[in-house]
């Protein structure tokens, strides 16, 4: 965006939102015009032992078959399998056969050779007896129990060479980490962390810690967000707390959209002559959208400041933590060209039984803190009365929030949508 301020503080705008200002949006809404203004998505190289929890840019395709050869899945005796018909059967022992080895020997009618886990099969063999149904005597082997052969894992029956197993957009949990290490990478294509500011706004906060004056409170907001942020896969950077002070909010916001990718702000965004995000924003910046039809977290806004994709998040602990979970991170995840299924995310969705009545809100989106817990067949959700938006402790107290529709109520007894965060 170019701006120019003019010398009566008002100012002129150059390139704004395609459309004029949208107030009071659906959440749906709120996504698409974030989503107008992305931010740039970029890749780099990571070795493997760093790889863990990074969201994999490119597909990746096996470099080698899955087993690499056949061998053995248990320990004992590689067969011939029908040398082996009568219980009894007395095998003539040709040699053995480790992991690792690169000479195995193989064998013929009436012969048998030691085998152990993950140890090549031996040519002629196409069955295995388990070492606990065998008895040994020099060079012969008795065999007592059946010869498998579905205790041969055959080459490349888990993975092909060339085969693609881990996607674009994936985030690699552990497995995915040792998977990648199996089909021979050892170094991965992440997509860069998107380097995130976030703000503090108003008078009253204090860091925890510092001693609190009269009518002041612990700053909380930044720390939550900036976890959810690093649970997104996003670079928090906390800025220092801004007092309701214009000329500083700017300054800011000025240092904030040169250095990161995007900005989220706390506070200030609802219509009070104190909101300085919001006025700010309206004065000076370019606001896509206004107010979300969701109760709790209604004020949210979005736009850009000198070109930077700004969240202004409510100031209320909850409704600041319930916006980032509903609306920014599914805003992050796309920028970040997420897998759906696979890569980073805050919470399922589920279906619940309330065991309780659940009151809606009239025109919005309902997102009351509710605790699920499994009995039996059925997820079961329960509510304890105290869901004021200023009140971090329900989020704690709680693992869900409701998804009511707008001006839907919920029986006891009835199954809603919710989601179970993670
Ligand atoms: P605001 O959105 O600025 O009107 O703030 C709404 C409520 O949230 C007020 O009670 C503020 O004191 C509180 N609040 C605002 N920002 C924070 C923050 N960063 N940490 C904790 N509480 C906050
Ligand atoms: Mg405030």
């Amino acid at each position: 965006m170019e701006t120019t301020r003019t010398g009566l503080g008002s100012t002129l705008q150059l390139h704004r939102f395609s459309q004029a200002v949208e107030k009071g949006v659906t959440l749906a809404r709120a996504l698409e015009i974030a989503l107008e203004s992305p931010f740039l998505r970029t890749t780099e190289t990571v070795p493997l032992e760093d790889a863990a929890g990074r969201m994999l840019a490119r597909d990746m395709a096996s470099k080698v078959d899955d087993p690499r050869f056949d061998n053995s899945a248990m320990d004992g005796w590689a067969v011939r399998k029908a040398d082996c018909k009568d219980k009894g059967t007395v095998l003539r022992i040709v040699g053995s056969s480790q992991a690792g080895s690169s000479t195995t020997p193989s064998i013929g009618k009436g012969e048998a050779c030691s085998i152990m886990t993950g140890a090549p099969l031996p040519e002629g063999a196409d069955a295995i007896v388990i070492i606990e149904d065998s008895s040994t005597e020099g060079e012969r082997v008795t065999i007592n129990g059946p010869a498998r052969p579905h205790y041969i894992r055959k080459k490349g029956e888990n993975l092909e060479r060339g085969a693609i197993a881990l996607i674009a957009g994936s985030v690699l949990t552990p497995a995915a980490t040792s998977l990648a290490a199996t089909m021979g990478h050892s170094v991965l294509e992440v997509v860069s962390r998107p380097k995130i500011a976030v703000i503090g706004v108003g008078d009253e906060l204090t860091p925890p810690g510092e001693p609190l004056a009269d009518g002041e409170i612990f700053e909380s907001n930044t720390y939550g967000i900036a976890a959810l942020i690093k649970k997104m896969g996003g670079d928090p950077e906390r800025f220092a707390i801004i007092p309701d002070t214009i000329e500083l909010l700017r300054e800011t916001l000025d240092e904030a959209a040169e250095s990161c990718d995007a900005i989220i702000t706390s506070g200030g965004v609802s219509m009070g002559k104190w909101d300085i995000v919001r006025t700010l924003m309206e004065d000076e910046g370019d606001i896509g959208f206004w107010r979300v039809m969701m109760r709790p977290g209604g004020p949210p806004l979005f736009g850009k400041w000198n070109g930077t994709p700004i969240f202004g998040l409510p100031g209320n602990p909850v409704s600041s933590h319930v916006v980032f979970t509903v609306l920014v991170s599914e805003w992050i995840s796309k920028c970040m060209g997420a897998d759906y299924e696979t890569g980073p995310r805050l919470a399922h969705r589920v279906r619940v039984i309330m065991e309780e009545p659940l009151k809606g809100a009239k025109g919005k989106l309902c997102l009351r803190r509710i605790f699920i817990r499994q009995e039996g067949d059925s997820l079961v959700g329960s509510s304890s009365t105290h869901q004021g938006s200023g009140n971090i402790h329900s989020m704690v107290a709680h693992n869900a929030l409701s998804l009511l529709p707008p001006g839907t109520d919920s029986e006891e007894g009835e199954t809603i949508d919710a989601l179970w965060l993670i």
